[in-house]
């Protein structure tokens, strides 16, 4: 029998009743696009996270747009972020006329590396053809990157400081979620993120009030905000008068509303887990090359279970014959995506990088993997190594 990667029909099994009734009410209402749901679901957010503000939107690549938009990133800025990631996380800033410049990550928790970042930003600034504009820092994995020195490191050089936690939503430091320190966090709801919902989805966060009322205005249209009616003296309804150029990036009402039902779970899920990447840990940390560092005080949420060997592909192969499938997340470092020649920079040499893309492969990680299930898939990898002595 073939395991699966992130099952997700036992969460489904667990609160079915609740989504299809969740649904069927959206579905009844008819308020397809920005129903009460989704303000009901921000209200949750704002609450789960700390945060003063907060949006639901189309995806977390747009999530990210939005912010970038908010913060006014531009041509001529340069736009630091991590050489391992999604490349969504650098995506948005070429298209909206920027430079990403990639910095490298740290050998044990592949978030980005706070020393090799301030090189980077130095290095871009003696320059002098960019301004150094913002950071954006991801969660990878699930566990968050040093928000607390990465936020000192931005106000020394005047940065703005955004948290990519696409994989990190519900990740903390200390117990405080990253817009404790970020100027603007953004997440996604891809179903195989740790909170995920029946489609696409995505959200941003922040403190700051006029950060707030732009993302509010960008993801419909540009539409008018309160001080934009004043200073236009426009006096029909906002969203006629277009301020500003944005997007159409709103949260669907019937997402809005799963998600609502999958929030309410998704403290437990996260305690679930961690005791799944525990019993991990513990087999695996004398068999591999390497299982995932946490940092004191930090809580991941484990959205990929990633360890390193060597012979990869064998590897691979030898856990798809015992019916367990693996993942490389990621094979390509950001640094070296045809889709960044020419418009990406590097600073310090991405080495990290482009070593852990040779190395790293994730295991199936979910709330609801079970022991006997478990233990198969360490079974399996404890024989591969096992053959290989
Ligand atoms: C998934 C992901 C995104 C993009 O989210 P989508 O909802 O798929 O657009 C951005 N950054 C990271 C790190 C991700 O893992």
């Amino acid at each position: 029998m073939s395991i699966p990667f992130i099952d997700l029909q036992a969460q489904r099994a667990r609160i079915e009743d609740r989504i299809n009734c969740a649904v069927r009410n959206v579905i009844e209402s008819g308020a397809y696009v920005m129903g009460p749901q989704v303000g009901e679901f921000e209200k949750q957010l704002r609450e789960f996270t700390g945060s003063a503000y907060a949006y639901g939107c189309a995806n977390g690549t747009d999530a990210l747009t939005l912010a970038m938009m908010a913060l006014g990133v531009g041509p001529g800025d340069a736009v630091f972020c991590p050489g391992f990631t999604f490349c969504a996380t650098s995506e948005p800033v070429p298209l909206l006329g920027g430079t990403p410049v990639f910095v490298d990550i740290r050998p044990d928790t592949y978030n980005i590396d706070v020393d090799k970042l301030e090189e980077a930003i130095q290095a871009i600034a003696a320059e002098g053809r960019l301004t150094p504009k913002t950071i954006i820092a991801v969660c990878l994995f699930g566990q968050t990157a040093e928000y607390p020195e990465l936020a000192a490191v931005a106000r020394k050089y005047g940065l703005t400081l955004i948290a990519d936690s696409a994989q990190g939503c519900g990740a903390t430091i200390n117990g405080k979620h990253p817009i404790e320190w970020a100027d603007v966090a953004t997440t996604s709801f891809f179903p195989a993120k740790p909170l995920g919902c029946y489609g696409d989805g995505g959200a941003i966060y922040t403190n700051d009030p006029r950060i707030a009322e732009l993302v509010e205005s960008l993801r419909v249209h540009g539409q008018a905000t309160e001080r934009d009616m004043e200073k236009h003296a426009f006096d029909h309804a906002p969203k006629y008068l277009n301020a500003r150029l944005g997007l159409n990036s709103r949260l669907d009402t019937i997402q809005a509303a799963i998600l609502l039902e999958k929030l309410a779970i998704f403290e437990d899920e996260i305690t679930m887990r961690n005791v799944v990447a525990e019993k991990y840990s513990k087999a695996l940390h004398n068999i591999v090359e390497s299982t995932p560092t946490i940092l004191d005080g930090y809580r991941s949420v484990w959205a990929q279970y990633t360890i390193e060997v060597p012979d990869r592909a064998q590897f691979q192969a030898h856990m798809k014959d015992q019916g367990v499938p693996t993942a490389v997340y990621y094979p390509i470092p950001l640094h070296q995506q045809p889709c960044y020649k020419g418009v990406g920079r590097s600073y310090n040499d991405l080495s990290v990088s482009d070593e852990k893309s040779h190395k790293v492969v994730s295991l199936p990680m979910h709330a609801y993997l079970d022991n006997d299930t478990q233990q198969r898939i360490i079974d399996a990898i404890g024989a591969f190594f096992e053959n290989r002595r």
